[in-house]
């Protein structure tokens, strides 16, 4: 699933596509659960408005426009924001690719899956919303309109600090790792990026939250940040299905610590990784390294 830094990464390569640019229109798949907004309504609202910013909050990508309407984006867990230059044959399904030559194998056109596309007025090239499961959103926020998608959300990661970290772990009985997946507490740290900060941290996954210490807060919300501005510096991580707009793959995979290792010896201490289950979720971590 698109994480923060994957969900920045793309923020940032399809900001100059947009932000500035006329929509001359908007094409859209059939109506289905992808859509909040009925894509009806949104070819409507879309076309001949000009872009003002693209923003991110958490997972959420925020087109905003002149009269701050807005129309939200969320990637769920197969989706692809890309432009329509972009080449790459993890666009094009198995069979797709056997039916075509080598050369013509990483060209994309337009498929069933390709749910939303802005064409920009006198301007290529498009930007392409495709997504193969359908988990991924789109919603248009009428001026002054709010939503609790966005409202619930509580400090975005890369504005963590130690000091709101150890404010809001005072009266938790829950895990470290569970109170940083929680979207309210802290928007956009997924499971891959939890394991790593806490590693860097050098603090279990499974501490109880109230009894962290200050210090340990602060080294766990400096970690939290230093590890998804990495990832945003490789370009994401490409596990599943994500994808860089320019259809490049993302390279922080390979700097897991600790993430999808257990077992192999722990790069600073040669301890096998050990993983646990955490608020449903699987944690891995250094009994060596981590306190
Ligand atoms: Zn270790």
């Amino acid at each position: 699933m698109p994480e923060l830094p994957e969900v920045e990464t793309t923020r940032r390569q399809i900001e100059p596509l947009l932000v500035g640019h006329c929509i001359e229109c908007v094409l859209t798949t059939a109506p289905s659960y992808f859509f909040l907004t009925a894509p009806e309504a949104l070819r409507r609202h879309l076309a001949g408005r000009t872009v003002k910013a693209l923003d991110r909050k958490g997972k959420y990508l925020v087109l905003r426009f002149e009269d701050d309407a807005r129309l939200l984006l969320h990637l769920g867990m197969t989706g692809q924001l890309f432009s329509s230059e972009a080449t790459s044959t993890r666009l094009l399904s198995a069979t797709a690719r056997a039916s075509l030559t080598p050369e013509a194998q990483t060209r994309f056109e337009p498929d069933e899956h390709t749910h939303l596309q802005f064409v920009l007025a006198g301007r290529e090239p498009r930007v392409f919303f495709r997504d193969v499961r359908k988990f991924g959103k789109v919603q248009w926020l009428a001026p002054g309109e709010s939503t609790a998608r966005l409202d619930r959300l509580g400090i975005d990661a890369l504005a963590l600090t130690g000091e709101h970290l150890f404010r809001a772990t005072r009266e938790r009985k829950v895990a470290i790792k569970a109170m940083l997946l929680d979207q309210s507490v802290c928007a956009g740290i997924g499971n891959i990026y939890a394991d790593e900060a806490l590693f860097m941290a050098r603090v279990r996954p499974g501490r109880a939250a109230r009894r962290l210490t200050r210090n340990e807060c602060q080294a766990i919300a400096i970690s939290v940040r230093q590890v998804l501005e990495r990832s945003i510096e490789t370009g994401g991580s490409s596990i599943s299905d994500y994808l860089a707009p320019d259809g490049r793959d993302g390279g922080y995979q390979d700097e897991r610590k600790v993430y999808a290792r257990m077992g192999e010896p722990c790069l600073s201490c040669s301890a096998p990784i050990k993983r646990k289950r955490i608020a449903a979720r699987s944690s891995h971590y250094c009994p060596h390294c981590q306190k």
